[in-house]
C-alpha cells in the first residue's frame, strides 16, 4: 500500500498490496506494518465524519471479497443510525470453501491489515466492539492474530479514546469449530452468540437483524484488510487497480497442476492465462482441461475460457462467479467425474441438515456420482443428476445448497461424453495414479 501510482501496463496487474510485506521478517509485527505504510489510513478516517468515510468506500467501487461481491460502502450505509441499539461489525474469517485459501495466507502474514480495516470500518457504522469469527483449526493464525491485536491495543490504536479522536472500538477474536456452515453469514452469527450453527432466513439480513438482533456488518477479511489502502492512497488509486465495475485490487490463489501454485494479487479482470505465465504454466507436458475460478462452488471453466476477465462482470458473462479467486486447476490426466465426486461429498459431509433440498439431495447425488465413478451408472442418472441439482438450485435455505450443484451442473455442460464413457466403458477410463497433484 505504499505507492500511490496504480499500474497501467498489462503486466503491472498483478502487484502486491496486502501482500507486498509477507516475503519481510516479522512481517506480522506492528513495526512491519507500519515500515509498509501502515496505519496511514486510521488517522485519516477518524478525522472525517462517519459517514464521509463510508462515501469514500463506496466511491472506490470496493466489492466484498468473501465471494459475493456486494459493494462494501452500501452494506456499511445499510446499517440504521440513531436506532439506539448497539451496532457490530464481524469479520468473517472461516474460510472453507474447497480451494479457497487466501485469507488464511492474509491472516497470518499481514493481520495488521486486516485489525486497522475494521478499525475504520468500525468508526464508520458506529460500532464499539467488533469480532472477527475465525476458522478454528488455524491455531498458528489465532495466535497471530491475537498478537496483532495486543499489539494495536499496546499502540493506542484499540481500546478507548483511539488516537486521541474519542473513538472507543474492542476487538474479540472468536475460533470456530470448522463447519463449513459457519461461513454463511447468519450461521456464524449463531455460532457466535453460542448455537449450533445453521443458517437464519433471509430478511432480515444482518445489516438490520444481525448479532444479538443488532444491526450487524459482515465482512470478509480481505475486504476490511483492503480498507486501509483506500483511506491512505484515494479512492482514484483503488480504482486505478481492476476493471471499471470491479475495482481493486484481490488475491488469486492458484492450486494444482501448475508449476508454481500460490498467491498471486493484482488487479480484478486479469486473465487465467496472464496468471499462468506468472505461475510457471501447466505442469510440463500437459494442458489445461478444467479449472474453476473461485472454489468449488462457482461453475467449472475449460481451456477456450483461458482470456476471460477474472471480474465480477467477466464470470458472470460466462454463467459462473468470480467467488473467492481459489483457481483450481486440472490438467487432462483428472477425470472429471472422479473431481466433481470427491467434492460434491464434501457438501453432503458439511450440509448442516436444516432444509431438505440440500440435506437430502446433496446425499442422493453422492449416491449416484459414486456409482458412476465405479461404472455402475446408467445414461438415465445423467438426467436425473441433472434433476435433483434443479431441486436444490434456488430452493435451499442458504447459498451452501446452490453452491453444491455447481460443479455437477457444468461438468455435464462442459463434459457430458466423459460422464458417458464412464456409462458405455463400465468404468472410469482414468488411471488415478496419473492425476496426483505435481509439486
Ligand atoms: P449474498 O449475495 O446473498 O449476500 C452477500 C452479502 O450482501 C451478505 O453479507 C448479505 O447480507 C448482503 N446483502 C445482500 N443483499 C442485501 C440486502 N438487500 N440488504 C442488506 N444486505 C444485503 O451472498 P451470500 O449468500 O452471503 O454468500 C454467497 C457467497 O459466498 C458465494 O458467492 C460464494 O462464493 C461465497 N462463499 C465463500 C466461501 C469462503 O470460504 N470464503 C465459502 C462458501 C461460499
Amino acid at each position: 500500500m505504499t505507492s500511490p501510482q496504480a499500474p497501467q501496463s498489462a503486466d503491472g496487474l498483478l502487484r502486491p498490496v496486502l501482500s507486498e510485506c509477507w516475503d519481510s521478517p516479522q512481517s506480522w509485527t506492528l513495526a512491519t506494518y507500519r515500515r509498509f505504510g501502515g496505519y496511514r489510513g486510521l488517522p485519516k478516517a477518524l478525522a472525517m465524519p462517519p459517514d464521509d468515510v463510508i462515501a469514500l468506500v463506496k466511491d472506490s467501487g470496493l466489492r466484498g471479497r468473501g465471494g459475493a461481491g456486494f459493494p462494501t460502502g452500501m452494506k456499511w450505509q445499510f446499517i440504521p443510525q440513531g436506532d439506539g441499539k448497539p451496532h457490530y461489525l464481524v469479520v468473517n474469517a472461516d474460510e472453507s470453501e474447497p480451494g479457497t485459501c487466501k485469507d488464511m495466507p492474509l491472516l497470518y502474514a499481514n493481520p495488521l491489515s486486516l485489525i486497522e480495516g475494521m478499525a475504520i470500518a468500525a468508526y464508520a457504522i458506529r460500532c464499539s466492539h467488533a469480532f472477527i469469527y475465525l476458522r478454528g483449526e488455524t491455531v498458528p493464525v489465532l495466535r497471530r492474530l491475537h498478537h496483532a491485536v495486543q499489539e494495536a491495543y499496546e499502540a493506542g490504536y484499540l481500546g478507548e479514546n483511539i488516537l486521541g479522536s474519542g473513538f472507543d472500538l474492542d476487538i474479540t477474536v472468536h475460533a470456530g469449530a470448522g463447519a463449513y456452515i459457519c461461513g454463511e453469514e447468519t450461521a456464524l452469527l449463531d455460532s457466535l452468540e453460542g448455537r449450533r450453527g445453521q443458517p437464519r432466513l433471509r430478511p432480515p439480513f444482518p445489516a438490520l437483524e444481525g448479532l444479538y438482533a443488532c444491526p450487524t456488518v459482515v465482512n470478509n477479511v480481505e475486504s476490511v484488510a483492503s480498507v486501509p489502502g483506500i483511506l491512505a492512497n484515494g479512492k482514484e488509486w483503488f480504482r486505478g487497480f481492476g476493471s471499471e465495475k470491479s475495482a481493486g485490487h484481490g488475491l488469486f490463489s492458484l492450486s494444482g497442476h501448475v508449476v508454481r501454485p500460490g498467491q498471486y494479487e493484482g488487479g480484478l479482470g486479469i486473465t487465467l492465462r496472464q496468471l499462468l505465465e506468472k505461475a510457471g504454466g501447466i505442469r510440463p507436458g500437459h494442458r489445461l482441461k478444467f479449472w474453476t475460478p473461485g472454489g468449488s462452488s462457482t461453475p467449472m471453466l475449460t481451456e477456450e475460457h483461458l482470456d476471460a476477465p477474472l471480474d465480477f462482470e467477466g464470470m458472470a458473462g460466462l454463467g459462473t462467479m468470480l467467488g473467492t479467486r481459489a483457481l483450481q486447476i486440472f490438467d487432462e490426466t483428472v477425470c472429471v467425474v472422479r473431481a466433481v465426486t470427491r467434492w460434491t461429498e464434501f457438501y453432503a459431509h458439511e450440509s448442516c441438515g436444516k432444509c431438505t433440498p440440500c440435506r437430502e439431495g446433496t446425499y442422493w447425488l453422492v449416491q449416484l456420482l459414486r456409482d458412476l465413478e465405479a461404472g455402475k451408472g446408467r445414461m438415465a442418472d445423467l438426467e436425473k443428476l441433472d434433476d435433483i441439482c434443479d431441486n436444490i438450485f434456488g430452493k435451499a435455505f442458504c447459498a451452501l445448497g446452490d453452491g453444491a450443484t455447481a460443479p455437477i451442473t457444468s461438468s455435464l455442460q462442459h463434459f457430458r461424453d466423459e460422464y458417458e464413457a464412464h456409462i458405455t466403458g463400465r468404468g472410469c477410463p482414468f488411471d488415478p495414479a496419473a492425476s496426483t497433484v505435481w509439486a
